[in-house]
């Protein structure tokens, strides 16, 4: 397969829905929680009674603008909804509002490592509900489906890329950076596992160097960046065997099956004349004020990749600024420590060692610890004093995030500062010379590395708390 692989050019575009975080829903004063009693989130109107009318949420409007902005979209003075007419049983007004060719955003783009993906348009529509077949649910051998219309109504924001990327590692990295981009400007959770945001990827292959596309594929199904990865390798694959045997890929919608590893055809692709779109005649078209838009981008917060600069500018590396980012509550904790004045580098050796590991080990985020920001930074402080050693701070940070006691309380109570008396570590540093003829003559002879297991005794006896600096000297001092 591999080299079948390079007689072929791979296409990919995605389709990404993202769930906006508003209180109510789109066009309904129902709530939009997730995990209530099901069907308890609804009313008239998301119900679809006769003669209701549905009413735009205006913080849909201001979550979709804020995300065109991020998106470096166009934000057009004018955009409508339409209808688009489909049956099935968690859609019950049997059309869904949807934007169809006056969507809210235009012609975006984000940058990926260097290579820029546009991004078509962006458009406002309504979730539908859920179907819970029962035989699912726990009800063995029921052969009916439960509705549950909760998520009915829900805003989404449908973000559609152009047919940019070229192979399943660089559509799995656009999508996590559009699922940074959302959270960090906060419209939406970017949880796929819960569905808040789904994917749909388009997928077709040509001969290389060719400037025709093929028939693209879509999968639907995919809730994990790895299932992402592992469905599109899988459906180029597919398709490559496909047309190696002389045969042609259809125009399908295909279901990612991550427990099987493979993609099953779940329907042939409707086109978009098949929907029956027409303008929706219970609303207005929307007229969007530049005045508005200016005062949505006013709000901008700072977006990933702008951070990842600025931590490379604060001397981390590539790889450390790009792990903090993935992890937002941990950016935002770093940034709160920055403002204190700290040194950088100190900071982020905590937060991406001690602090990042205890948080994996406990499932948990940095704001279900008790460590706030001014108490990371008094630490660092006592550890650039040489009131305590660097050790010694890696010790008591996981304690501090379980107490939320502040370091130097920790220090004092446990006799913990650092012993920078001269004179009292020299006494420890004979002593352990003394003690360890063999290993002195070892070194005497050449074997200089056995320095390390001179400073380890050293930190053994003092518990830890003899400044190295002084204790490396000394050593090399008597040693000679
Ligand atoms: P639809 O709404 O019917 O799914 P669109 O024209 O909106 O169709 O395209 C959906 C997605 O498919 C877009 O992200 C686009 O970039 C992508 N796409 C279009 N043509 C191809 C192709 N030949 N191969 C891969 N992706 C494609
Ligand atoms: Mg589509």
């Amino acid at each position: 397969m591999e080299s079948l692989r390079d007689k072929y050019e791979v296409v990919i575009g995605l389709e990404v829905h993202a769930q906006l975080k508003t209180k109510s829903k789109i066009f309904a004063p129902d709530g939009t929680e997730f995990g209530k009693e099901p069907n308890s989130e609804t009313s008239p109107i998301t119900l679809g009674m006769p003669g209701v009318l549905p009413v735009l949420n205006k913080e849909v409007v201001n979550m979709g603008i804020l995300t065109g902005l991020a998106l470096n979209c166009e934000i057009p003075e004018r955009c409508k909804f339409d209808r688009k007419q489909y049956f099935y049983p968690d859609l019950p007004k049997g059309y869904q509002i949807s934007q169809y060719d006056e969507p809210i955003c235009v012609n975006g783009h984000i940058d990926i490592k260097g290579k820029r993906i546009g991004i078509t348009r962006a458009h406002l529509e309504e979730d539908a509900g859920k179907l819970v077949h029962a035989g699912a649910a726990g009800l063995a051998g029921s052969s009916y489906s439960l509705v549950d219309l909760n998520r009915a109504g829900t805003p989404l924001l449908e973000i559609v890329s152009e047919p940019d990327m070229r192979s399943a590692e660089e559509a799995r990295m656009y999508m996590e950076e559009l699922r940074n981009i959302v959270r960090y400007i906060g419209v939406c959770d970017g949880n796929l596992e819960e569905g808040s945001m789904r994917c749909d990827a388009n997928i077709s292959i040509m001969p290389k160097g060719s400037k025709v596309f093929g028939t693209r594929a879509e999968i639907k199904n995919v809730n994990s960046f790895s299932a992402l990865q592992r469905a599109i390798e899988y459906e180029i694959d597919r398709q490559i065997e496909i047309v190696e045997e002389g045969g042609e890929v259809v125009q399908e919608t295909r279901l990612w099956d991550d427990n099987a590893r493979e993609t099953k055809s779940m329907r042939g692709k409707e086109d978009a004349h098949d929907y029956r779109y027409f303008p929706e005649p219970d609303l207005m078209p929307l007229q969007i004020s530049r005045e508005w838009v200016q005062e949505i981008k006013d709000r901008m917060p700072e977006l990933p990749e702008a951070k990842r600069q600025r931590y490379m500018g604060l001397g981390l590396s590539e790889y450390d600024a790009s792990v903090i980012v993935e992890q937002m509550g941990l950016a935002l904790f770093f940034d709160e420590v920055l403002k204190l004045g700290v040194t950088p580098k100190i900071a982020v050796n905590f937060i991406m060692g001690e602090i990042a590991a205890y948080l994996k080990e406990e499932h948990i985020e940095i704001a279900d610890t008790k460590l706030t920001p001014e108490n990371l930074a008094e630490l660092i402080s006592l550890i650039e004093k040489n009131t305590i050693s660097n050790n010694i701070g890696k010790q008591i940070i996981i304690d501090m995030m379980k107490t939320g006691e502040k370091a130097s309380s920790i220090v004092e109570e446990r006799g913990l500062s650092q012993i920078t008396d001269e004179s009292a570590i020299k006494k420890i540093v004979q002593k352990v010379v003394e003690a360890n003829p063999q290993q002195v003559e070892a070194y005497k002879g050449g074997k200089t590395q056995l320095l390390g297991f001179f400073v380890g005794q050293v930190m053994k006896e003092t518990k830890g708390r003899a400044n190295p600096k002084a204790v490396n000297d000394l050593l090399k001092e008597i040693l000679g």
